[in-house]
């Protein structure tokens, strides 16, 4: 079996050391990631600038963005993954987040060049990554897992997979989801520099979710449910078709 990792958080950054922990003695394993960290890229390619590849102790970097490091190995260097994982990302991708994720992106374009992809992120601190790692590791190995049924993967999406930043055994379990509602508050954060000018830094505080629904993404997190949510990139509004066929037929 051959394994692909990436990630978003970069090359060095300590959710893809545990990520390639979770996976070691599983088959052959290569690396390739961003030089830094590119967290928030979605599934940005780039196409007017040259892409920087470098032969690291750890694996492959690249100047690009996660999508750029998976188009890289597989069209690049013509590695030819039965798997890619993408992660552990630090911090959670739930909710409409996952628009934005970098991680979910490259997990999405593994698809998208036919190959199976999952995502990862740990939902809480960087010490938690261990737990992580092990978790990882149960849910595709231990378990009747996915990478031993490969059949069990999408082929026109991916899973993505939130753990919660707990020790192990608070972990309750592990839960199937949807997408949940993600809003932020206080987003846009208004500062002074050292030289007096004003700019912005943007964050916020996701604000709790009101559904108590454990087969939503976030909640099943916040209870301390590892979740597994399909995601498929055909993003056709497929039930409002008819309508809209309707309204053109009128005219
Ligand atoms: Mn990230």
């Amino acid at each position: 079996m051959k394994l692909l990792l990436v990630n978003d958080d970069g090359i060095h950054a300590p959710g893809l050391a545990a990520l390639r922990q979770s996976v070691q003695g599983h088959g052959e394993i290569k690396v390739i990631a961003p030089h830094q960290e590119r967290s928030g890229m979605s599934q940005a390619i780039t196409v007017n600038a040259p892409l920087r590849l470098t032969e690291v102790e750890s694996g492959y970097m690249l100047d690009g963005t996660p999508a750029d490091c998976v188009k890289m190995a597989l069209q690049g260097l013509k590695l030819a993954p039965d798997f890619i994982l993408s992660g552990i990302n630090l911090g959670s991708n739930l909710g409409w987040d996952v628009l934005y994720s970098g991680t979910v992106a490259a997990a999405l374009e593994g698809v998208l060049q036919g190959v199976p992809s999952i995502a990862f992120s740990l939902c809480g601190s960087a010490g938690y990554f261990s737990v992580a790692a092990k978790i990882v590791n149960e849910l595709l190995f231990r378990r009747p897992g996915f990478l031993v049924r490969p059949e069990l993967l999408p082929k026109e999406g991916v899973l993505n997979i939130n753990i919660p930043g707990m020790p192990r055994d608070k972990i309750k379990g592990v839960r199937v989801t949807r997408l949940g509602v993600r809003n932020y508050e206080g987003v846009m954060q208004r500062r002074e520099d050292p030289r007096g000018n004003h700019y912005y830094w943007m964050g916020g505080e996701p604000v709790p979710p009101d559904s108590k629904e454990l087969d939503v993404d976030l909640v099943a997190v916040e209870q301390g449910y590892v979740s597994i949510t399909p995601l498929k990139f055909d993003t056709t509004f497929h039930e409002i078709i008819p309508d809209l066929k309707g309204q053109l037929d009128q005219e």
